[in-house]
């Protein structure tokens, strides 16, 4: 509790200095002509257009319908006039590895229909509507009975993509439903013969196709399983969700996804004793495939500084319509693309030293083929005239992406945006997301920076109807931003490039909560053209700063620095509140660790003079631990003074998408699985704790030392339980003990 008075004071202290600057009205970093060009050009109704053309498109991994999506991107970005616009292709089939993730092949859909057929020997049918004349035919025309078959189409791929789980396998089924509640433990199943019928479950297909299929010989799956967690949750008996079977199950099956009112009358009926007969009929599958990455540039001008590289990132994948995750993030970059291009071109912004970069990828794998694999181009567009037209003969300014493995080298940042589209309707909350601790950066305050900008702004704007950039689509919101800047989470691209392996910093912009996430109602409806405004703006404020960054603007951006990392000290000091009964030195030693690579940070873009190196760190360490500094106490731990380094290979973080390489190899090895990976920390949950952890195996830190680092990201955690994860990433060989 020491700490904290002290800490509050200094707080107080930073708060009346700061007063001024954080109320600042000129936009900050860029001169503020650049600014006004950027909020004038970036259009909110263009990024929407784009996205109504995206959102039609059943975007799986090496499908047909992600296919479409590319191209329409690139089309869009070769008519911008970007340079270097190509259509990658990385192999997919189920046996190369792209990194630490397993390729999974591409999968495809012609048909996907699911019929009730039940038959009612009376017209007490709940089909009997519409049937009543017949019926009534029949009995005059002295038939002696009737029997009715209901053909109720439950669901049907083409009109709803959504409905038919990912990876299902063709069948032509008629079979009867059972209710098996969850489906996902094996009592689930008992006194319930599913052999050859279909199973009725509340969880996700592949949860539970390995028991269903697997053990009890189901013939298919109808999944009603609900939404991610939010306030929302449940509330929407006519959502839709999104489903997936294991990509690399051996129990192949096929599995319809309905809502929860679908499923509600299904159940109903089968508790009073009705017999529902269902006809499957599925034309899909697995095939060799490939990832495809669409990717173009605005070359740099700097004869050296362009080999670096600036790049926006997004993920082009997921279910129709998928609006906001994540039509929105891919069209918001287009935007900034198109707005960059067109200003640079026209000479109103000028060419930044650095070549900044888009790249349009499936999530996670297609980031991990691009940073890890050899493409090979399928198109390669060159420079066109202003109709879009490629000029003949005219010479490419590069070529395309290097295609070498030094590739990961040249990024020197990304600004990646993962669901940047939604508003009241969504009830999205917009989160401008730091980095892991493992990976201290700058680029995240020049980020919240301009992010702080908008907040005041657009506040202004709906407070008062009148600011000086109120960064408003004429179709869009008016509502203000207030975008929260937020500590690291995980769960898209920015896992990857993050990841220790290639420790490149992003800014991630992303929404959250949002209560159509991966449904058939995340539509385009739904996105408000302002919000992508302001997103395009940050980002695109963001990229372009750095993308020009040198000596000359450090000065002001440590300012912006202090500024933002201010700000952010509030998370800091909520933690070490919670923390009041235990120790608090590991917070302190970790964060003046983090201080210090934060400023060292800077030198990847500019030359900083050691002098405002030391003294930017005294202001830090101030405005995180109070301004006397930190007693620590010498903490000697003689076991688990063990330190690990990571080998070259399997690059990328271990669980990515549809695959655990972890789990995979722990599996084959024999590796029990370690107790890290179901903590539940006070902060941090153990997926992210493991994420870290391997993060932090850098060679110079022993495990109880990376124990004390993510016990100050995540909360306190029992060294034991690092140790053993440690020992298990040794055993499976990604990482080596240090001689
Ligand atoms: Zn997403």
């Amino acid at each position: 509790m020491r700490g904290f008075v002290r800490v509050a004071l200094a707080w107080m202290g930073a708060a009346l200095a700061l007063a001024v600057p954080t109320r600042a009205q000129k936009p900050p970093l860029l001169p503020e002509k650049d600014v006004a060009a950027l909020a004038n050009e970036l259009s909110g109704e263009t990024a929407k257009r784009n996205l109504e053309g995206i959102a039609r498109f059943h975007r799986q991994r090496g499908s047909r319908g992600f296919h479409e999506a590319a191209e329409l991107v690139a089309e869009r970005l070769r008519a911008y006039g970007l340079s270097d616009v190509a259509l990658l292709q990385f192999p997919a089939d189920g046996k190369i590895f792209y990194g630490s993730q397993r390729s999974r092949p591409g999968w495809d859909a012609e048909v996907g229909d699911l019929t009730d057929l039940t038959q009612f020997a009376d017209n007490s049918s709940p089909c009997k509507k519409g049937w009543q004349e017949t019926v009534e035919k029949a009995h005059k025309e002295g038939m002696v009975g009737v029997l009715i078959v209901c053909f109720n189409v439950l669901a049907n791929y083409q009109s709803q993509p959504i409905v038919l789980a990912e990876d299902s396998e063709s069948a032509d089924v008629a079979a009867d439903l059972v209710d098996v509640g969850q489906g996902t433990k094996e009592s689930d199943y008992a006194g319930k013969d599913v052999r050859d019928k279909i199973v009725l479950v509340s969880a996700q297909p592949g949860a539970v196709q390995d028991l269903a299929v697997g053990k009890f010989g189901a013939a298919g799956i109808v999944s009603f399983a609900q939404n991610q967690k939010t306030a929302w949750w449940g509330e929407d008996e006519n959502l839709i969700r999104w489903g997936h079977l294991e990509t690399f199950s051996v129990n192949k099956t096929f599995a319809f996804m309905v809502s929860l009112k679908t499923a509600r009358g299904l159940r109903e009926r089968l508790a009073k004793g009705e017999k529902i007969r269902l006809h499957a009929m599925v034309k899909a599958g697995q095939h060799p495939g490939n990832y495809e990455v669409v990717t173009a540039t605005i070359p740099g001008a700097d004869p050296k500084l362009k080999e670096e590289e600036i790049a926006f990132s997004c993920h082009l994948d997921h279910q129709r319509p998928g609006a906001n995750d994540n039509a929105s993030g891919c069209v918001t970059i287009l935007e900034v693309a198109r707005t960059l291009q067109k200003l640079i071109s026209e000479g109103k912004l000028a060419r930044p030293a650095r070549t900044i970069r888009f790249i349009f990828p499936p999530e996670i794998e297609g980031t991990l083929a691009l940073l890890t694999g050899r493409a090979q181009v399928i198109a390669e567009l060159g420079p066109v005239d202003s109709k879009g037209e490629v000029i003949p003969g005219a010479d490419k300014i590069h070529t395309p992406i290097s295609l070498t493995l030094e590739f990961p080298k040249k990024i020197k940042a990304v600004v990646h945006m993962d669901m940047v589209g939604g508003g009241p309707e969504t009830k999205a909350v917009f989160h401008v997301t730091r980095g892991p601790m493992s990976l201290p950066n700058f680029v995240h305050d020049v980020a919240w920076a301009f992010a702080e900008f908008v907040n005041e702004e657009s506040y202004k704007f709906a407070a008062t109807g009148k600011a000086e950039y109120p960064l408003v689509a004429p179709e869009g919101g008016k509502e203000p931003l207030r975008a929260e800047y937020s500590a690291f989470t995980m769960g898209s691209d920015h896992d990857v490039y993050q990841d220790s392996s290639f420790g490149i910093p992003v800014i991630y912009l992303n929404d959250w909560p949002d209560r159509y996430i991966h449904t058939n109602f995340d539509t385009a409806a739904n996105i408000d053209p302002t919000k992508m405004k302001r997103a395009a703006f940050i980002g695109a404020a963001s990229g372009y700063f750095l993308a020009g960054m040198s000596a000359k603007d450090v000065p002001t951006l440590l300012s912006a620095i202090e500024s933002s990392e201010f700000r952010h000290a509030s998370i800091f000091q909520r933690h070490r509140n919670e923390l009041a009964s235990h120790s608090t030195d590991e917070m302190n030693r970790s964060q003046l660790r983090i201080n210090k690579e934060l400023v060292e940070s800077i030198s990847r873009f500019a030359v900083v003079p050691g002098e405002l190196k030391s003294k930017m760190r005294e202001r830090l360490n101030a405005l995180y631990v109070g301004d006397e500094g930190v007693p620590l106490k010498t903490q000697v731990l003689v076991e688990a003074s063990q330190g690990y380094s990571r080998k070259a290979e399997p690059k990328g973080p271990l669980a990515v998408f549809g695959y655990d390489y972890f789990a995979d190899h722990a599996k084959a090895t024999g590796v029990a699985t370690p107790k890290l990976l179901s903590y539940e920390g006070l902060w941090g949950g153990g997926e992210e704790y493991a994420y870290e952890v391997l993060n932090l195996a850098n060679a110079k830190r022993p495990a109880w030392q990376i124990c004390d680092e993510v016990s100050a990201e995540y909360g306190p955690v029992p060294l034991e339980m690092v140790v053993e994860y440690l020992k298990a990433l040794e055993e499976i060989g990604v990482i080596e003990q240090v001689k």
